[in-house]
């Protein structure tokens, strides 16, 4: 840093010193002379800035030769290495500079310079661990896949660099879309390095995306064991994975039971488990279950699974038998529909405008100006009408939306059907355009059907 520093002042005073020195002459119209072996030559400011410079030319040449005449004399005293020192000395500076060059243009996303220059590099450095790596590097910079794919191997044969060059594989494999071939190389990643938290979670997305639940489950208790997800989101997850063992297993009922153990509040494993306890005959069982996840979040599926634990009941006796539920959270939106959609099933329709009312006069979403229609039709057939009307463009109701991409989605599953995140459906209000607006077959049923009392997500079918 020093040396640098003192090589830029010392340029810098030269360059002043000649530049102020030839103005002057310049100025003066001068000439210097010089008297040399008996002849008297007479110099203009350009020779003489020539002059400097060959001077100085000759200056770095005999320093230079000072060097190797110094290793020569070494050399012939007995100095066996001084001349290759000399020679590797230089070798490694250009190698060094070529290593600089490799950077330079990596930085600048010049592919083609950076793969050159980091080949020089490997040539002029013995350093192949570190040069393999830089072309590897280069390769991927300059999107020369067969390049890269033949550097990575270099790093995989090395057990020094292989973790590195499992890696590197694994993502040019990604950007490839071959995910089989990823998931391979990452299943090969985490046994070498079994607490590396970015490899495990790439097992994990690739394990989840290829519908390998064991293999997923595994992976999730190494990320457990390492200390990089906590406990209550290892056993979550692990009741998502048993949900998806058991759909793609054609409704396994141990895994969902097992699901909604390990995690009361996942609704859609409480309201699969309710399902499979109410066939079994284990009412109490599914009940305690379906009041449990409620309590966590009121939602439509649990109402649903709990309207089921007794289809044929009269619409009085499904009142009187929700009352505990809707005591639980009376204020939150899906109960407040829940209780509307109760009410007009036992015909009380100023009941349930009265108890809609406080989501009518909000921001009303297309599910409360259906119900709202449904609710006005038979007395208030003009306002019935405008709340069809509103319905058509009022916001998404509620649905299942991944916190990843905000893609909504029409039932709940293990993984977001657009971006491929495991676990991400929150029961939420979707924002983007594409959210399911099943509004118009509903609105087209109620006009339809005179009796259609039943929109979207009733319990009360
Ligand atoms: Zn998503």
């Amino acid at each position: 840093m020093l040396r640098a520093l003192i090589k830029i002042v010392g340029f810098v005073i030269i360059i002043a010193a000649a530049t102020l020195g030839i103005a002057r002459i310049k100025q003066s119209g001068e000439t210097i002379d010089i008297l040399a072996f008996g002849y008297q030559i007479s110099l203009g400011p350009v020779q003489i800035l020539l002059l400097f410079m060959l001077l100085a030319l000759a200056l770095w040449l005999g320093l230079k030769l000072i060097g190797l005449a110094i290793s020569l004399w070494h050399f012939i005293n007995g100095d066996e290495t001084a001349l290759s020192r000399y020679f590797a000395g230089r070798r490694e500076r250009k190698g060094l500079q070529a290593l600089t060059n490799t950077l330079m243009a990596m930085t600048a996303g010049d592919g083609k310079k950076a793969m050159a220059e980091a080949n020089r590099s490997a040539q002029l450095l013995n350093a192949p661990r570190l040069t393999a790596l830089l072309q590897a590097q280069a390769a991927v910079v300059a999107q020369d896949s067969n390049a890269a794919a033949i550097a990575f191997e270099a790093l995989i044969d090395d057990p020094e660099t292989r973790f590195a060059g499992i890696t590197g594989a694994m993502r040019q494999r990604l950007a490839l879309d071959d995910r089989r071939a990823a998931l391979k190389l990452a299943e090969h990643g985490a046994k070498l390095q079994p607490k590396n938290d970015a490899i495990l979670k790439q097992l994990f997305a690739l394990q989840t995306q290829s519908g390998d639940w064991a293999g997923a489950t595994e992976t999730l208790a190494l990320q457990l064991k390492a200390g990089h997800i906590p406990r209550d989101l290892h056993r979550r997850r692990s009741a998502v994975l048993l949900m998806a063992k058991s759909k793609s297993n054609g409704d396994d009922n141990a895994s969902m039971i097992e699901a909604n153990r390990l995690s009361p509040d996942l609704i859609p494993a409480a309201a699969a488990a309710a399902d499979q306890l109410i066939k079994a005959g284990q009412i109490k069982e599914a009940e305690k279950i379906l009041k449990k996840a409620w309590k966590s979040h009121p939602h439509p599926d649990l109402a649903a699974a709990f309207a089921a634990i007794d289809p044929d009941e009269t619409a009085e006796d499904r009142a009187t038998r929700f009352a505990p539920l809707i005591k639980l959270h009376p204020d939150h939106r899906e109960t407040v529909v829940l209780q509307a959609q109760l009410m007009m099933a036992m015909g009380d329709m100023p009941g349930a405008k009265r108890a809609l009312k406080p989501l009518a006069e909000a921001d009303a979403d297309a599910q409360i100006c259906t119900l709202m229609a449904a609710i006005t039709r038979d007395s208030h057939a003009a306002e019935s009408r405008a709340w069809l009307a509103k319905a058509i463009s009022a916001p998404a109701a509620p649905a299942w939306v991944c916190d990843k991409c905000g893609h909504p989605h029409e039932n709940w599953g293990p993984i977001c059907e657009n971006c491929s995140s495991v676990d991400s459906l929150s029961w939420a209000q979707p924002t983007t355009h594409s959210a399911p607006r099943t509004i118009s077959a509903q609105v087209l049923a109620l006009l339809e059907d005179a009796q259609q009392t039943d929109p979207k997500n009733s319990p009360i079918d």
